[in-house]
């Protein structure tokens, strides 16, 4: 295996379970947690191609079902991203998918549920996935418009996975094996984040990840001394107010 994750509980396992009996996967959690990192380690060791969609608002189902192109005087198919897995039976990850348009969810619904069809009405193909495609989409449950915009029935075909900030003696693995880094300054980072994550009385739009603490442990690790280096890729990430940011670097300078 050429990727490296390291498990929270028995996702493996439930994953596995659930490509066996063709059932979708949604996962949800923070960002930076380990999400996009899993379904590609799941996706080698399954041994099926992936195709990963980092959704935004602008994202249409045309996006992911493909659209016709012109190419000199001919006009030709093109398969999207969710096309492409459905036809050669892989993975199809739609990260951050609440981001996505609502006729997004009009696409995903008969291939969400028993039917596993894709119809590409441009074409007016009717595609019926193989029995390796699976449908997996991520989200962070602050937001919930996208299981609101799915029918119930379709909904609960979705095997859910809840991933949440990894243990600190797993968080300092990660650091470790990510980056390279000595293993005190995996534990800092990670005490860090311990306490960064604790405080109640800041508002922080977005919360510490792992994937923050695995940039700043990089920098360290390549000889940035450890104050500028929380700096730059932990406080100025989390926070644009200057007053907060000043808490924060307290909390810093009492940990390093
Ligand atoms: P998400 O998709 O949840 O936003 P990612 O999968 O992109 O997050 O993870 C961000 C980074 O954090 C990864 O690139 C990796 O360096 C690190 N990471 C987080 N969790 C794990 C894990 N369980 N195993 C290995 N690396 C991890």
């Amino acid at each position: 295996m050429s990727i490296h994750y390291h498990p929270q509980g028995n996702e493996i396992a439930l994953f596995e379970k659930a490509f066996a009996n063709q059932l979708p996967v949604l996962i949800k959690g923070p960002t930076g947690v380990g999400k996009t990192r899993f379904v590609a380690y799941m996706a080698e060791r399954l041994g099926v191609p992936l195709y990963t969609v980092a959704c935004h608002d602008d994202l249409t189902a045309a996006d992911l079902v493909g659209r016709f192109l012109i190419r000199g005087d001919e006009t030709v198919w093109q398969d999207g991203p969710l096309t492409r897995a459905v036809r050669e039976g892989g993975i199809c990850y739609l990260d951050e998918v609440v981001e996505a348009r609502k006729d997004v969810t009009v696409v995903l619904h008969p291939l969400a549920d028993h039917r596993r069809e894709l119809f590409l009405e441009r074409t007016g193909e009717h595609l019926t996935a193989p029995p390796t495609f699976m449908l997996v989409v991520s989200y962070n449950p602050g937001y919930q418009n996208f299981l609101k915009g799915l029918k119930p029935s379709t909904r609960q075909r979705f095997v859910a996975l809840r991933f949440d900030f990894p243990v600190p003696e797993k968080e300092r693995e990660i650091l470790i094996a990510e980056t390279g880094c000595e293993p005190w300054v995996a534990q800092k980072l990670v005490h860090l984040a311990q306490a960064i994550r604790g405080l109640k009385q800041i508002d922080l739009e977005e919360v510490i990840s792992t994937r923050m603490l695995v940039y700043a442990a990089r920098l360290i690790a390549s000889g940035v001394e450890p104050l500028l280096a929380c700096h730059a890729a932990i406080i100025e990430a989390l926070t644009d107010e200057r007053e907060v940011a000043l808490g924060l670097e307290e909390i810093v300078r009492s940990v390093f």
